[in-house]
């Protein structure tokens, strides 16, 4: 880092720069090391077109240095979560794998670009993995030890932390909770596998399977509360319309609450965390009900491990996803001065 004179009152503060890539919009921000948000920089992941995102991304990290350096800011290096499996070590995403929402980025050393492009320590990984790593790093997580995250979207990612390391596994699949399957004969899943935990909990497919329903009832509640449209059901209506006893509703958030409850067991006996952090879109939904889902989980999971895990529901603003590349940055930099 070098030093910069432009605040003799003080000084020199320091920040990290941190990237959240999307399917359809990308977040860069400037973040302090206490994992204060500084600035936001918002766009659509192909706002230039197809195939766009690298360029979008160099062209806004040059635009946050310039930022930085206006502000006399030292910048400690650039983190970037992108949504898919990644090589931590070579510092790319893997490509071919149907997780890949931007395939661009598939099997392109974006880290050594970024870094042949700033001269700064760059890092990149999954996106749910640098969340989980925000969460720890600055968030709900703050002081644990070990966690595991859940980030229940459209799809739902996960991501754990084990004695302050993240895991990523030999190849970096590590974490990927949403992938569990917790239902023999359920449906097949986009990643090869069945009944997995994404398919009950997911918003996309919550809604998508709200639809389905309520086509076969024109009285349906729930399809009142979607303005009599069945396209304009979202997951965030089928949770209202359970609380309000739409017996469609019910029915699906039933069996959410009851996927995530088998999924809280295999966290709880499989790695016995501190904590579990449970975030995304669909948090929000979930708030209400995290008090029936643990004693769901009661008939699954071993009783004195249950009892100690802290289960903490986090849904970020969009803006705070920066803080994932940013503490990323710090979990990196601190691993490799270990070493
Ligand atoms: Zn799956």
């Amino acid at each position: 880092m070098g030093s910069n004179m432009s605040d003799p009152s003080g000084p020199t503060r320091s920040a990290l720069i941190g990237v959240d890539v999307g399917a359809t919009s990308m977040s860069a921000g400037l973040v302090t090391l206490d994992g204060e948000v500084l600035d936001v920089v918002e766009m659509g992941t192909h706002v230039s077109g197809p195939r766009s995102a690298v360029a979008t991304l160099l062209r806004v990290v040059q635009q946050l240095v310039a930022d930085a350096r206006r502000q006399g800011l030292a910048l400690g290096g650039v983190g970037v979560g992108l949504p898919g499996p990644v090589d931590a070590v070579k510092g790319m995403m893997l490509a071919v794998h149907p997780k890949n929402h931007v395939p661009e980025f598939g099997h392109l050393p974006l880290a050594e670009q970024i870094r042949e492009l700033t001269h700064l320590p760059t890092f990149v990984d999954n996106d749910v993995n640098a969340l989980a790593l925000a969460e720890h790093a600055f968030g709900a997580g703050r002081g644990t030890s070990s966690l595991a995250l859940l980030a229940v979207g459209t799809e739902v990612g996960g991501a754990l932390i084990i004695d302050g390391a993240l895991v990523r596994g030999q190849d970096g699949y590590g974490g990927e909770l949403g992938h569990v399957p917790i239902n023999f004969d359920g449906p097949a899943c986009i990643c090869g596998g069945r009944g997995c935990l994404g398919a009950y909990l997911g918003g996309r497919l919550l809604a998508e399977e709200a639809r389905r329903r309520v086509a076969r009832d024109a009285d349906s509640p729930l399809l009142e509360l979607a303005g009599g449209h069945a396209d304009a059901i979202t997951s965030a209506m089928v949770f209202a319309a359970a609380a309000a006893g739409d017996a469609v509703a019910v029915k699906l958030v039933d069996q959410a609450c009851e996927a995530l409850a088998a999924t809280l067991a295999v966290i709880v006996n499989g790695i016995n965390p501190e904590m579990v952090v449970v975030t995304g879109g669909v948090a929000p939904s979930l708030a209400p009900l995290v008090a029936d889902v643990v004693h769901r989980a009661g008939k699954y999971a071993l009783g004195p491990p249950l009892a100690n895990t802290r289960i903490r529901i986090a849904a970020t603003e969009k803006r705070l996803t920066v803080r994932g590349g940013a503490a990323l940055v710090l979990h990196e930099l601190a691993r490799r001065g270990r070493s």
